[in-house]
């Protein structure tokens, strides 16, 4: 009687342990919408940890957005060409070290201070017109990286031309898509998948598959990948369509002020979403600007570009 008792007291402890559960969500953010995927035993506690996350990226898109005026990067810009140092926030501080990074060496094909230029070709967009070249030419000459300042002390940075404007746009959902992941690791999830609007980031493969099935916009493949990153750019995803036909992409030649034209889409693979979203559009710029000859539509690169 007493062993029964002891068996109907541990019995339900041996068989608690819940299967895991594929969890789904997504949240609209910077333009775009952001899937987590992930395998939980309680789907109640993921979907907790999911608005955690979620309300993280709530907060990067408050500092990075070139959008909302009142954002962190906008007080900054308006701070452009007056000489002052500003404090910031880690994260600012952290995506702009970043972003002079790979501009370096990228040789300025990616660079983050193109925001008068792509408010230029934005604006082009919208109305369905080329801008002239003189207004190009005078937005290119305000962009330069090199004039992003960035003192280690205090965190502090000074933007050194007057009218410069920062544009994180080539770079922020991949710095979202690691720090969704890296949040979901903490919380003990294994087997995550991040999807930032086509910046993906990728933990443990699915419980008992090989990995997890990607297919990105403009692709006809698909992957099977886990523990890496993955991400799409190129000029045939959004572009202004002049008179003679030609596509002039929404990534932009920082030496020439155009919207690079060849019909490429490149695929970086790393192993943070940052450098793959950085490289996919620094990559964009030297395979499809300036003068070269036109590549295939599909340029795939795969490295541990860091
Ligand atoms: P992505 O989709 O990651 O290639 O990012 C494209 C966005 O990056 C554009 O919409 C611009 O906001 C920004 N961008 C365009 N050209 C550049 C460039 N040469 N370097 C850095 N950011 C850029
Ligand atoms: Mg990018």
């Amino acid at each position: 009687m007493r062993l029964w008792l002891v068996f109907f007291l541990l019995a339900p402890g041996v068989f608690w342990a819940q299967p895991l559960q594929r969890c789904s969500f997504s949240h609209g953010q910077m333009g775009t919408v952001f899937r987590l995927v992930f395998y939980a035993r309680d789907s109640l506690q993921a979907a907790v940890d999911a608005v955690d996350i979620f309300a993280r990226v709530d907060t990067l898109n408050a500092v990075m957005s070139d959008y909302l005026p009142e954002s962190e990067l906008n007080r900054l810009c308006a701070t452009a060409g007056s000489g002052k140092k500003i404090a910031v926030s880690k994260d600012l501080w952290r995506i702009l070290a970043l972003s002079k990074k790979y501009s370096r060496r990228s040789r300025g094909a990616f660079d983050v201070s193109i925001g008068p230029l792509t408010r230029l070709w934005r604006r082009a967009r919208h109305l369905e017109e080329l801008p002239d070249s003189s207004r190009i030419h005078a937005a290119a000459a305000l962009v330069d990286y090199r004039k992003i300042k960035l003192y280690r002390w205090g965190r502090c940075v000074a933007l050194q031309t007057t009218g410069m404007q920062l544009d994180l746009g080539g770079i922020a959902q991949g710095y979202a898509a690691d720090i969704c992941l890296h949040g979901l690791q903490r919380r003990g999830y294994r087997s995550v998948m991040v999807d930032a609007g086509g910046d993906i980031a990728l933990g443990d493969a699915p419980p008992l598959s090989a990995g997890w099935q990607i297919a990105l916009e403009g692709l006809p493949d698909t992957f099977f990948l886990k523990k890496c990153a993955i991400t799409a750019s190129g000029a045939t995803l959004r572009y202004l369509e002049a008179p003679d036909g030609t596509r002039y992409s929404h990534i932009i030649d920082p030496r020439s002020g155009w919207g690079v034209t060849s019909p490429v889409v490149v695929v970086v693979k790393t192993r943070r979403a940052v450098a793959a979203d950085a490289w996919a559009t620094a990559l964009s710029v030297t395979v499809g600007g300036g003068r070269r000859p036109r590549f295939g539509r599909v340029w795939l690169s795969v490295g541990n570009a860091q």
